[in-house]
């Protein structure tokens, strides 16, 4: 199991609501190891897989009994390392200014034993950065070499091996810890079609049950996509000779989301009933209710019950299932007092209380 403040892993999986949950790095994997990942998933997992803010997969829904069975089904190669986070288009993004594959490699091999969750993010400097990010350290490929980010601490451009050497030298005091405050740039958005060397992105979110997953990764591969890969973001990305057309066609007809202002990107949904024991409401047919009455900037937390897998922190609106009612928690988590209760089948009054919340 998972030790205190650990991330989750295959060989670590962490407790909640609805089982064990298991946290793979999504690296670039062809559209079939992803078809047999989303039916491994539903065999020895409940079938609900998500793709976190870093780009990674979770698989949701396993029990003591079926982790080692369904790490042996997915198979080799699934990267097992969290540590590093790289972007998401390394080595194919014709803006970037250096693959940041080798390099990542390099830290990977070099880095003594690291706190849990520290967080390395290794940037190539293309289209897809990584500011955003939190990381404890970050390096990012600049046209004058890499810029090693410790802290308010910004070092002048390196070349390869001297930037690496640094950064090595800076792990081995990991108790120094300061999660980065972003740059000035906003967030990249992974969401639609990216211009690689050779071929095209597209980037896609939603709400990736097996089925589902399964089904967008056939399309993926039918559409000409060489590989699949997680993107930070929540995002999908297929990449190679892509005829993006009818792909994207896929994914609506599959409920997925193409557009960056979909406004299902503003709610976060836990798995909620039927798929998770502990939940008193059905979230995931709330949130397709509930997205198109969402106003403009107003973050939506839906929670099966007060645990608040989803989105532990604060949320504008939080919907939270108690006893099969809903409690309504403005600008709190799903833990905090609900300030009113409705019923589940109460949508209008639902749609109300978006607006109210963003009412000043
Ligand atoms: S928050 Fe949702 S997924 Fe987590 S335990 Fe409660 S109902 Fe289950």
């Amino acid at each position: 199991m998972t030790p205190r403040g650990a991330c989750p892993s295959l060989a670590t999986p962490m407790p909640t609501g609805d089982g064990l949950l298991a946290r793979i790095p999504a690296g670039p994997m062809p559209p079939a190891r992803w078809i047999a990942l989303a039916e491994t998933a539903a065999t020895f997992g409940n079938g609900h897989i998500e793709i976190t803010a870093r780009g990674n997969l979770q698989v949701r829904g396993l029990t003591p009994a079926t982790v080692a069975p369904f790490t042996m089904a997915i198979g080799e190669g699934w990267p097992t390392d969290p540590l590093i986070t790289r972007s998401p288009l390394a080595g194919l993004d014709p803006t970037e200014q250096a693959d940041p594959r080798p390099l990542a490699a390099a830290i990977r091999a070099a880095a003594p034993p690291l706190p849990p969750k520290f967080a390395i993010a290794v940037d190539g400097g293309g289209a897809l950065h990584l500011d955003a990010l939190p990381a404890d350290l970050r390096l990012t490929a600049t046209t004058t070499g890499w810029v090693l980010q410790d802290g308010d601490a910004l070092l002048p451009p390196l070349p390869e091996a001297e930037a690496l050497a640094t950064l090595v030298a800076r792990l081995a005091d990991p108790t120094r810890r300061s999660r980065l405050p972003p740059r000035p740039r906003p967030p990249a958005e992974p969401l639609g079609l990216h211009h690689l060397r050779h071929g095209l992105a597209l980037g896609i979110a939603g709400a990736f049950e097996a089925p589902r997953l399964a089904a967008y990764a056939e399309a993926a591969a039918t559409a000409g996509a060489t590989a699949l890969t997680g993107a930070p973001g929540r995002a999908l990305l297929a990449l190679g000779p892509l005829d993006p057309a009818p792909l994207r066609a896929a994914a609506h007809r599959l409920g997925l989301i193409t557009a960056p202002d979909d406004p299902r990107r503003r709610i976060a949904a836990c798995a909620g009933r039927p798929a998770c024991a502990s939940a008193t409401i059905a979230t995931r047919p709330l949130a397709e209710a509930l997205a198109p009455h969402l106003p403009p900037g107003l973050t939506l937390h839906l929670s099966g019950c007060p645990k608040g897998c989803a989105h532990p922190g604060r949320a504008a609106l939080t919907l939270v299932g108690i006893e099969g009612r809903i409690g309504l928690v403005p600008g709190g988590t799903a833990r905090d007092r609900p300030a009113r209760m409705l019923d589940a089948e109460a949508i209008p009054d639902l749609i109300a209380s978006l607006q109210d919340a963003t009412a000043p």
